[in-house]
């Protein structure tokens, strides 16, 4: 066992884990961080491809709290921009705003289309299916059999592998915003009683040199201003208990760390795994909570004008991709001004499937042929293609998984110095706004010797979409 006088340890640099350790930082506590990875960010991060600069994915910044809203300005100043958000469903070669705004759905419906479309979402209104929990009976309920179909089914199984009838409404209630015929009426007038911002819905901040940025910005406070230090290439495999009391962590190569507190944004799952002598019961539930995975397929286009969003979500069920990122409309200084654009087609899906074990080079040849079948851009235009692949990325909200992370979660709180949080860390389908959050809360109790509950963060079914993403603190 090393001797530290560091006696916080937190567990990866992603969002949560590196909000920990710079709020920790701020009130003058020492921490080590030990990261799996080479660098910090995690899933949030950014990379340089073909001389563009590109995100895991899309990833614009957005909350409803003030605290992670004042903590991300503090960090990124004034290196950002206010992005107009556009980011439409693509389906049957037309474009459909998104959020739906009823009228726009129902001109490109076509008229026989949005009269059975209408017919249904009245009919949910007057005679609305007993909830079941389901997201399907949810969304049905919120839009209509015919809107649920046309535009969230094919969609969602597509992001979660499973029937919208097998998945926990959870997902939906935070993620969607309901259709009111009366906002949809205020909208379309421009009528805008009291909002002084535009919410989520209109616009979006993004670091004006990628999504790493203030992650980078982070590490470097941490680094240099508490002398804290963040360890890469560190996998934390085993985690040190003694007395229901956390007393230190080991990593792969098999050297320990002793500590008070650990704050921990690795996977729920890998930590039950790292515990010894874990109740069969727990290890049962633990095992029971799955995750998605994403392949990221990023393609060079050699032109300048794909579409103009953000993102696409693309419902065509002949095709396995789901969602199309465009880094062309961001921030003009990501982009490699040489006329192409890069451009990232998301497929998601489970460990043990075929596709997660595809070679690179077959999986860009499918993205490839994919994009070119939904008629976005010509082959002759596709100069290079390079995969990522994130594994455990989406924590499944799979009807009982509340039980089971119930079962997990009694088990974890009663081991004295253990603060589970973020993403996969917590088995929370956290944005960046609410693993910041987990990480900045994590290091104000552990400063004051307290343990904090955070479980509860992102679990209301609130719409998630109604904050903001300005720094709203002199209004
Ligand atoms: C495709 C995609 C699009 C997204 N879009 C948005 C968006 O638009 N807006 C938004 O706000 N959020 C978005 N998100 C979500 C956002 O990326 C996550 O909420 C955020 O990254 C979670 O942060 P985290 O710290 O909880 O987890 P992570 O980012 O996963 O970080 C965890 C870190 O822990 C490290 N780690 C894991 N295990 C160990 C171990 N055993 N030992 C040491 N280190 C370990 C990992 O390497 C990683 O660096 C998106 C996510 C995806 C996948």
């Amino acid at each position: 066992m090393k001797e530290e006088n560091n006696k916080i340890i937190v567990i990866g640099a992603g969002p949560a884990g590196l909000a920990a350790a710079a709020r920790l930082a701020e009130l003058n506590k020492k921490t080590k961080v030990f990261e799996y990875s080479e660098k910090v960010g995690g899933m949030a991060g950014s990379m340089k491809i073909w001389g563009h600069i590109v995100d895991f994915g899309p990833h614009r910044f957005f909350s409803s709290d003030k605290v992670v809203v004042d903590f991300w300005h503090r960090y990124v100043k004034k290196n950002f921009v206010m992005v107009k958000r556009q980011t439409r469903i693509y389906f049957r070669n037309k474009f459909f705003n998104y959020p739906l705004k009823p009228f726009n759905a129902l001109k490109n419906l076509g008229l026989r289309n949005s009269f059975i479309s209408l017919i249904s979402y009245f009919k949910s209104k007057i005679l609305p299916l007993e909830e079941d929990g389901s997201m399907e009976i949810w969304l049905s309920n919120r839009f209509g059999y015919k809107l649920f179909k046309t535009f969230f089914k094919t969609y969602t199984e597509k992001l979660w592998g499973k029937s919208c009838l097998e998945l926990d409404a959870d997902w939906a209630a935070q993620r969607i915003q309901k259709l009111t015929l009366g906002g949809a009426l205020k909208n379309a007038l421009k009528i805008d009683f009291n909002n002084k911002h535009k919410t989520l819905v209109d616009e979006f901040a993004y670091p004006c040199i990628g999504n790493q940025y203030f992650y980078d910005e982070l590490k470097n406070f941490i680094e240099e201003f508490n002398q804290q230090e963040i360890i890469f290439n560190s996998q934390v495999s085993r985690i040190l208990i003694e007395k229901n009391r956390v007393t230190g962590i080991e990593l792969a190569n098999g050297d320990q760390h002793n500590c008070k507190w650990l704050i921990s944004s690795m996977p729920i799952t890998s930590l039950i795994a790292g515990i010894e002598n874990v109740p069969q019961k727990v290890t049962l539930a633990s095992k029971k909570l799955r995750f998605r995975n994403t392949l990221l397929v990023y393609l060079l286009i050699n032109s300048e004008n794909i579409f103009s969003d953000q993102w696409l979500y693309i419902h065509d069920p002949t095709v396995l991709h789901g969602r199309i990122t465009n880094f062309r409309n961001w921030s003009p200084d990501i982009i490699n001004q040489n006329g192409t654009t890069v451009i990232c087609l998301e497929f998601w899906c489970f460990e043990d499937d075929e596709i997660w074990n595809m070679r690179g080079e077959d999986l860009i040849n499918l993205a490839s042929k994919e994009v070119v079948q939904i008629g976005l851009v010509n082959e002759e235009q596709i100069l290079e293609g390079k995969l990522v692949k994130i594994p455990k990325c989406y924590p499944m909200y799979e009807t009982g998984y509340k039980e089971n992370l119930n079962v997990v979660i009694e088990f974890l709180n009663k081991i004295e110095g253990l603060i589970p949080i973020g993403r996969y860390g917590s088995f929370k389908y956290n944005n960046q706004d609410h693993s910041l959050l987990m990480g900045i809360m994590s290091a104000e109790s552990v400063a004051i010797n307290k343990t904090p509950n955070l479980w509860d963060i992102n679990t209301d079914s609130k719409y998630q979409e109604a904050g903001y993403s300005k720094d709203i603190s002199n209004s």
